[in-house]
């Protein structure tokens, strides 16, 4: 495949139905290319109860939207999506595919670019076109560099990362293309069964939604430093994330863990409490608007990124902050 030109093919994950956030924001980033190299924005969604979601993408971006709407497809299998997934991009011939820096979307480029015989560059933050051919920006060397790859192949795979782009606001009356694929898949090819499926609650806001983000390190001394920082975001309807180190120790859920190994946020306010501020981390929240930070060592890296720092014990600081916050609330 050397030759594809017909701009960009987003796929785009669902949950219970509904498009998620990065999807949407991906769309946005593929109506900018095409708008300088040309061609159109193709979406693709693989689930079920798809009804609606052909009108939604068309809304947010896309020129043509192709369901693959079957049982199948509920849960995702990057087994099971692979041998349609393919074929849509034969057909469709993008020069770049988009798929979500999300556990599933890393699964699912490296074997689609693996199938195809062409490049993949995940964890990317932007893509621009120059002399017609797809760059992408990605940090590197654990988040101290940033570098910028482009590929001869076609088409170009590469998995973007969350709230680096923006979703366009959506026009429910523009006019688009939807088509429902006729899946290839022969059950029988999947090697991988899945036997087992469980489900994380999910307690309050989403951490890559949260206007207010609250990151705990191992300077909160114990997985009960964990209760104060639900308690803060349960008052500010912010969402708790932290570092790996916390996460490793099982301090909090695997789920909470920001960074290059973990998830992207860039909240309005990102609060981080017992925290390094080593690069791993800061590549997952560096883009935050304002960072505040609170750690009892006065040369800790985390102060060279915040706008306002806090020297001190955050078990002392910590309560005296809920305290202080419930009185405003008052
Ligand atoms: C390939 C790779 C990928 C990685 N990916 C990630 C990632 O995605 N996310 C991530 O977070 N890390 C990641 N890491 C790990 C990362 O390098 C750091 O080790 C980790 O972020 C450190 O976590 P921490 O800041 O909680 O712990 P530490 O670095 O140990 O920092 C704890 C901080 O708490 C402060 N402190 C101690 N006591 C108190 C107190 N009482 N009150 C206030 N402050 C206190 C200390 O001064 C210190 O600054 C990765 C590493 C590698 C090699």
């Amino acid at each position: 495949m050397t030759d594809n030109n017909n701009g960009v093919l987003v796929v785009v994950e669902m949950v219970e139905s509904q498009p998620i956030d990065l999807g949407l924001e991906m769309l946005a980033l593929a109506r900018r290319l095409t708008d300088s190299m040309g061609g159109t924005v193709t979406a693709v969604a693989f689930g079920t109860g798809l009804e609606t979601t052909g009108e939604i993408l068309t809304a947010y971006g896309a020129d043509q939207v192709l369901i693959n709407d079957n049982a199948i497809f509920a849960n995702f299998h990057a087994e099971a999506w692979l041998p349609d997934l393919s074929k849509i991009v034969a057909e469709v011939a993008p020069a770049i595919v988009l798929i979500g820096h999300s556990l599933s979307g890393t699964d699912l480029a490296p074997r689609l670019a693996f199938r195809l015989d062409v490049d993949v560059a995940t964890g990317c933050e932007s893509i621009d076109i120059i002399n017609g051919r797809p760059h992408m920006t990605r940090s590197c060397f654990g988040g101290l560099a940033r570098e910028v790859v482009t590929f001869t192949k076609t088409p170009a795979v590469a998995t973007i990362r969350s709230k680096t782009q923006q979703a366009l606001t959506p026009m429910m009356e523009r006019a688009g293309e939807v088509k429902h694929v006729t899946s290839i898949l022969d059950v029988n090819s999947i090697r991988s069964r899945v036997v087992n499926r469980e489900r994380e609650k999910a307690v309050g806001v989403k951490l890559e939604s949260a206007k207010i983000v609250i990151g705990g390190g191992l300077g909160l001394g114990g997985p009960e430093g964990f209760n104060t920082l639900n308690e803060i975001a349960e008052l500010v309807d912010g969402a708790v994330g932290a570092s790996r180190a916390a996460c490793d120790l099982d301090w909090c859920p695997r789920s909470y863990q920001i960074g290059l190994t973990g998830r992207t946020v860039a909240p309005e306010l990102y609060l981080a409490v017992g925290i390094s501020g080593a690069s791993h981390h800061m590549a997952g929240c560096g883009n935050s608007k304002t960072i505040v930070s609170i750690n009892s060592d006065p040369d800790a890296a985390i102060f060279k990124s915040s706008r306002f720092g806090i020297v001190g014990n955050s078990q002392e600081i910590m309560p005296a902050l809920v305290e202080e916050i419930r009185k405003l609330k008052a």
